[in-house]
């Protein structure tokens, strides 16, 4: 059988079974369903995309697989260029790679393995932030603040070589100071906390994080699996601060395929780069620069510009604002709103218990969790699509 994720499965409800999916919907065998949360985040561009599907027919009449050990191949490398000069700054070096998860990973041995080469074996600290969300990999959740996800670590006691603080200024000036020779990374996801609940924060705090790595010769690594492309109204939050290290993946391929990517800027690269093998970047996931998802990537990058997703993604910003700004009910805690994303924050998880079955029930998809109802719109919905599915939030605290 199958095994759910972040399910008890003792007690959960039987899943919708999809059939089909187009554009905005999902199709059960009854119904049609307007997708709120893209399949967690990632179909940014909708469902069964005709160009993205094209290019990966086009690429599986050729070959799906290659290894990328000691091979390479086209797509592999005109997705690499193409990122290349499309990344801001010398963010040019891009190490591919199956999951969002896997390529933090990469990312936080990137950055250990920085200041090894360097014979600054003291730098073992990650700095990180409250309500941090970087993947369900042990480290990656050893960086992470989310006991509902990741309480089974508690066991291990307290998490070495990790701190985390919050969102502010004050709190970022004070860790630099106590830990700046120990650490060799501040891992963000910047601008929008995703799975840790929607949080939002100023970009202020984000540039004085480049001061102070600049200053103290930290790391500084942009989790952006789920705020790039588009998502923050942004097209990268590293196109305003950039970072050292930027991870993308969920949109990536469109969400067609899974794929992620960890880009690295030419001083990262360069401490790598030696005649000593020990040097080297010892990773490499079975199915990196898998040339399908390859083909998708490239074909989704290019429909990103394409499709201008900057101005569509200000405009469903605009929208909901006017559907949501305001919106308020005893029970809402705050509502909050960033680009693509709008979120719902109640007091008390049981006010939406149900809220999915009645989404359904007008022709809604959405899975909210623990405290949050929120939308992660794909950004090609009409107006009245969008409206819609404010208008099922709105009706849920009106007849509730
Ligand atoms: C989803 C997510 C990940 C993990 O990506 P997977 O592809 O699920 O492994 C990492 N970081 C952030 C910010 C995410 O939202």
């Amino acid at each position: 059988m199958i095994w759910y994720p972040y399910e008890q499965m003792k007690t959960m409800k039987k899943p919708y079974e999809i059939i089909a999916a187009e554009g905005a919907y999902l199709y059960t065998q009854d119904t049609k369903l307007l997708d709120s949360i893209s399949s967690w985040w990632s179909v940014i561009y909708g469902y069964h995309q005709p160009e993205i599907t094209e290019a990966i027919c086009k690429q599986a009449a050729k070959f799906s697989h290659v290894m990328l050990g000691g091979l390479t191949h086209k797509p592999v490398e005109e997705l690499s260029g193409k990122l290349a000069s499309w990344l801001p700054g010398d963010l040019d070096y891009c190490f591919f790679s199956d999951s969002g998860s896997v390529a933090v990973e990469v990312a936080l041995k990137m950055a250990l393995q920085y200041y090894v080469n360097r014979g600054e074996n003291h730098r073992k600290t990650v700095l990180a932030l409250h309500h941090a969300y970087h993947g369900d990999t042990f480290k990656a959740m050893a960086v992470g603040d989310d006991e509902d996800y990741h309480f089974v670590l508690q066991v291990y006691g307290d998490n070495p070589y990790v701190v985390h603080i919050p969102t502010d200024i004050a709190s970022l000036e004070a860790a630099f100071d106590r830990y700046h020779d120990e650490l060799n990374c501040f891992i963000v996801e910047p601008l929008l906390q995703g799975a840790g609940g929607m949080r939002m924060y100023d970009i202020a705090f984000l540039k004085r994080a480049r001061e102070l790595c600049d200053t103290y010769g930290v790391l500084l690594i942009f989790d952006e699996v789920a705020t790039g492309f588009g998502r923050t109204g942004h097209r990268f939050v590293a196109d305003v601060v950039l970072p050292d290290i930027l991870v993308l993946g969920k949109g990536l391929t469109g969400g067609h395929i899974g794929h992620a990517v960890t880009v690295a800027n030419q001083k990262v690269f360069a401490a790598f780069y030696d005649d000593a093998p020990e040097k080297a970047l010892m990773h490499g996931p079975t199915f990196m620069g898998n040339a399908l998802a390859c083909a998708a990537a490239k074909a989704a990058v290019d429909l990103f510009d394409r499709l201008d997703v900057p101005s569509r993604v200000a405009h469903i910003e605009e929208l909901t604002q006017r559907e949501l700004a305001g919106f308020t009910d005893p029970r809402i805690r705050e509502v909050r709103i960033m680009g693509g994303c709008a979120c719902i924050e109640v007091y008390d998880a049981e006010t939406l218990a149900g809220y999915q079955q009645f989404a359904y029930e007008h022709g809604v998809f959405a899975r909210p969790f623990l405290k949050y109802l929120y939308s992660m719109v794909p950004y090609i919905l009409t107006d009245d699509e969008l409206v819609h599915i404010f208008s099922v939030m709105k009706e849920w605290f009106r007849q509730g």
